[in-house]
C-alpha cells in the first residue's frame, strides 16, 4: 500500500477508530473489513484501475469501511447523498460513469432499478464478505481517489476529482493547523457526500489515529446529549447546525443548559465553516459554550484554504489567514493583484487543489489562471485577515454601478429585532441593473414593513445597499449542507 492513511491505521490497530449505532470498531476492525470489501470488489481482478464505485450508506462504520475498501481495491469512491431523490442519484451515477453501485439495504429500492437500467454491478452491504483477504494492489498516491459533486448553489453539479495526494495534502494541512492528536475524540454530524464531513472530520480523525463518533444524521437533542457526556474534544459543523443547537439550548431548562454548556467547556476546539458564520450566531454560541468558534474558509475544489488560528486571536466575521501548504492571492477582474484593503477574487495554489472536473476538460481549464485556481469568491484583507464578501456571481450585487456584498447587508439586517434570518440577492432591474432584495424570516408577531425597514437600514447602510424590496418567508431555501441557495431566493422575487 502506498498511501499513508492505511499505513498509519496499522500503527493504531488496537485503538478505537469509529463509534456508531452499529457499535465500536478499532482500526484493526476497519483495516480487516475494508480489505474484505476490497477483495469482494476486485472479484479476482488485480486492480479496479480507477473504476468509479458509487455508494449510498448512512453515516457509520459501514460507510467508512466501504470508502476504504474502494480505495484499497484501486477504485474511485463516489459517495452519494442520502437525502437525494432518484433523479439526482441517477445523475451522479451516470455522470461519474460508475460501474459498481454499493447500497445499504434501506436504499435498495431506489438504487437497484438504476443499476438494472444501466447494467451495473450491484452490491448490498448486507451481503456476506469473503473470509480470506486477497492480494490488494499497490496504489500510487498520484491516482484519483474521490469524486465529490459540488453542492449546486450555482449551475449543474460537476464532479470534483481529487487524488490520494490531494487528500493527503488537505488532511495534513488541517492536522498541523488545528493540532489533531491521537487523543482527540470528535462527534461527526455532517453529511458524508461533502468535503466538510469526509475530509475535515472523518479523514482527519482517522489520519490522526483519533476516535470518530458518528451520528447517523444530525439531531439537535442527540448532539447535545453526546456533548453533555463531556468526553468529546472536537466539534465541527456548518452555521445552520449551530443555529439549531442554540435553539435547542434555549428551549432546555436551566439544569440541562448547565450540563450542555459544561460539555462544551470540556472540548478543546469548535469549528464552523462551509458558509458564512453570522457574527450574532458566533456571539450567542460564545455565551452558551464559552467557545469563540474557529471560522475557516474552503471549497470542494481546494480543501481548506483560510483559517482563524488555533492559538491566538480569532476575529469575528473573518476567516483568518492561509493554512499550511496553501498560497492565497486576491486579484481584480483583469487578473492583477489588488492593493491591500481592496476586494478581489480569491485564487489558490496548493497541493490540495483538485485534479480536474470529471470529464469536463473545458470547465477545468477555465477554472485555472496561470496555475491558480479561481474560486469565484470575493474577499478583502483587513488587518492581515481575510473577510469573505461572497460569491462573485450570486453575492456580489451590482446596483446603480456600485458593487455591493450581499453577506454584508445580511449581517446588518440580522441585527434588527424583528428579523430571525435573511438572505439578500440581486434581481435584474431595468433602472438599477440589479436591485437589492431581501427574503426575511420574521420573528413571530412581527409587523415589519418595507418602509420601516428601509428607514432603519438607512441609518446603518449606504443608501444603495438598503433593500428595495422585501419578502417575508417561513424558511429560506437551502441545499443539503444547509447553505442558502441564492438562485432559488432570487426566483422568489421574480415570481412576485
Ligand atoms: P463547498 O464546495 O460546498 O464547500 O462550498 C464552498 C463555498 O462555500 C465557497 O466557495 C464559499 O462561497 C462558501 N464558504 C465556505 N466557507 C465559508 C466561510 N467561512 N464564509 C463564507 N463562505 C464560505
Amino acid at each position: 500500500m502506498n498511501f499513508q492513511l492505511i499505513d498509519r491505521a496499522k500503527e493504531n490497530e488496537d485503538k478505537i477508530a469509529i463509534v456508531a449505532t452499529e457499535g465500536a470498531f478499532t482500526y484493526q476492525n476497519l483495516l480487516h473489513t475494508s480489505a474484505r470489501i476490497a477483495t469482494k470488489l476486485l472479484d479476482n481482478v488485480e486492480d479496479l484501475q480507477e473504476q468509479r464505485v458509487a455508494f449510498l450508506i448512512p453515516s457509520g462504520f459501514q460507510y467508512v469501511a466501504t470508502q476504504w475498501g474502494i480505495w484499497r481495491a484501486g477504485g474511485i469512491a463516489v459517495p452519494l447523498c442520502v437525502s437525494h431523490p432518484k433523479p439526482e442519484l441517477d445523475y451522479v451515477i451516470a455522470d461519474s460513469g460508475a460501474s459498481i453501485i454499493i447500497a445499504h439495504p434501506d436504499f435498495e429500492a431506489v438504487l437497484r432499478p438504476i443499476a438494472q437500467e444501466r447494467n451495473l454491478r450491484f452490491i448490498i452491504t448486507s451481503e456476506t464478505l469473503p473470509e480470506t483477504i486477497g492480494l490488494l494492489p499497490e496504489i500510487d498516491i498520484a491516482r484519483r481517489a474521490l469524486i465529490l459533486y459540488t453542492s449546486g448553489t450555482t449551475g449543474k453539479p460537476k464532479g470534483v476529482v481529487t487524488t490520494h495526494q490531494n487528500i493527503q495534502a488537505q488532511v495534513t494541512s488541517l492536522i498541523s493547523a488545528w493540532g489533531w492528536k491521537k487523543s482527540d475524540r470528535i462527534l461527526h454530524v455532517l453529511p458524508l457526500h461533502h468535503i466538510h464531513g469526509i475530509i475535515n472530520v472523518l479523514t482527519c480523525a482517522l489520519w490522526a489515529g483519533a476516535e470518530c463518533h458518528m451520528l447517523a444524521k444530525f439531531d439537535a437533542q442527540k448532539v447535545w446529549h453526546r456533548i453533555s457526556d463531556g468526553d468529546l474534544t472536537l466539534f465541527m459543523a456548518v452555521p445552520t447546525i449551530y443555529v439549531k443547537l442554540i435553539a435547542a439550548w434555549e428551549n432546555a431548562d436551566s439544569d440541562r443548559q448547565k450540563s450542555m454548556s459544561d460539555g462544551c467547556a470540556k472540548m478543546r476546539l469548535m469549528v464552523s465553516g462551509s458558509a458564512a458564520l453570522p457574527v450574532q450566531v458566533l456571539e450567542k454560541w460564545r455565551n452558551i459554550s464559552g467557545h469563540f468558534l474557529l471560522e475557516r474558509y474552503g471549497m470542494t475544489e481546494i480543501g481548506m484554504a483560510l483559517s482563524n488560528p488555533l492559538h491566538g486571536e480569532r476575529l469575528a466575521g473573518y476567516v483568518g489567514k492561509p493554512l499550511p501548504q496553501v498560497e492565497v492571492r486576491l486579484v481584480d477582474d483583469k487578473g492583477n493583484l489588488v492593493a491591500p484593503g481592496t476586494p478581489g477574487e480569491i485564487q489558490i495554489k496548493s497541493p490540495g487543489v483538485f485534479l480536474e472536473y470529471w470529464q469536463k476538460s473545458e470547465a477545468t481549464a477555465k477554472a485555472f489562471r496561470d496555475g491558480w485556481f479561481c474560486t469565484g469568491d470575493f474577499a478583502v484583507v483587513e488587518n492581515d485577515n481575510y473577510r469573505i464578501l461572497g460569491r462573485i456571481s450570486a453575492d456580489i450585487i451590482k446596483t446603480g454601478g456600485y458593487k455591493v456584498s450581499a453577506l454584508e447587508i445580511e449581517e446588518v439586517l440580522r441585527t434588527h429585532s424583528q428579523i430571525e434570518d435573511c438572505a439578500v440577492v440581486g434581481v435584474t432591474d431595468p433602472e438599477w441593473g440589479e436591485r437589492v432584495c431581501a427574503a426575511l424570516v420574521l420573528k413571530s408577531g412581527s409587523n415589519l414593513t418595507l418602509e420601516t425597514l428601509r428607514s432603519w437600514a438607512k441609518e446603518r447602510l449606504a443608501v444603495y445597499k438598503v433593500p428595495a424590496q422585501i419578502l417575508a418567508v417561513e424558511d429560506l431555501p437551502r441545499n443539503v449542507m444547509g447553505k442558502v441557495t441564492k438562485p432559488s431566493v432570487a426566483q422568489l422575487f421574480e415570481k412576485v
